[in-house]
């Protein structure tokens, strides 16, 4: 039988989910004129939900302190429910470290949990 992986990459989930798509051309275009990247429901470099992609490792972000927890110099682990985010470090404790950076993964985080389940 043969092997046809190379049309793999032609099925994006982006094609499936026209809210996504228009929200992501959305942001593409609002990040171009100025929006914050890190504000964004959707993501630029995934092309998916920012839940959907946020434990990857490529959303930690030492430089910007994003899904990072500067005294242990640590990423900090993602925990999605329904309707909001929680990080944690594995190293000092359970609780969200209260920076700007880490309060606005949340919150960008409950933006696209809710974008999808308001379909
Ligand atoms: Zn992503
Ligand atoms: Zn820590």
């Amino acid at each position: 039988m043969r092997r046809r992986a190379h049309l793999r990459l032609v099925t994006s989930a982006e094609s499936e989910d026209p809210t996504l798509s228009a929200v992501l051309d959305a942001e593409d275009l609002a990040e171009e004129l100025g929006l914050d990247p890190h504000a964004r429901a959707t993501c630029g470099l995934h092309r998916s939900w920012l839940h959907e992609c946020v434990t990857s490792p490529d959303h930690v972000i030492p430089l910007t302190g994003h899904r990072w927890c500067r005294p242990c110099a640590s990423p900090l682990e993602v925990h999605l429910d329904e309707t909001t985010a929680r990080l944690s470090c594995p190293s000092c404790g359970t609780r969200t470290p209260d920076t700007a950076a880490n309060r606005q993964v949340v919150r960008a985080c409950r933006t696209s949990l809710a974008a999808t389940h308001a379909r």
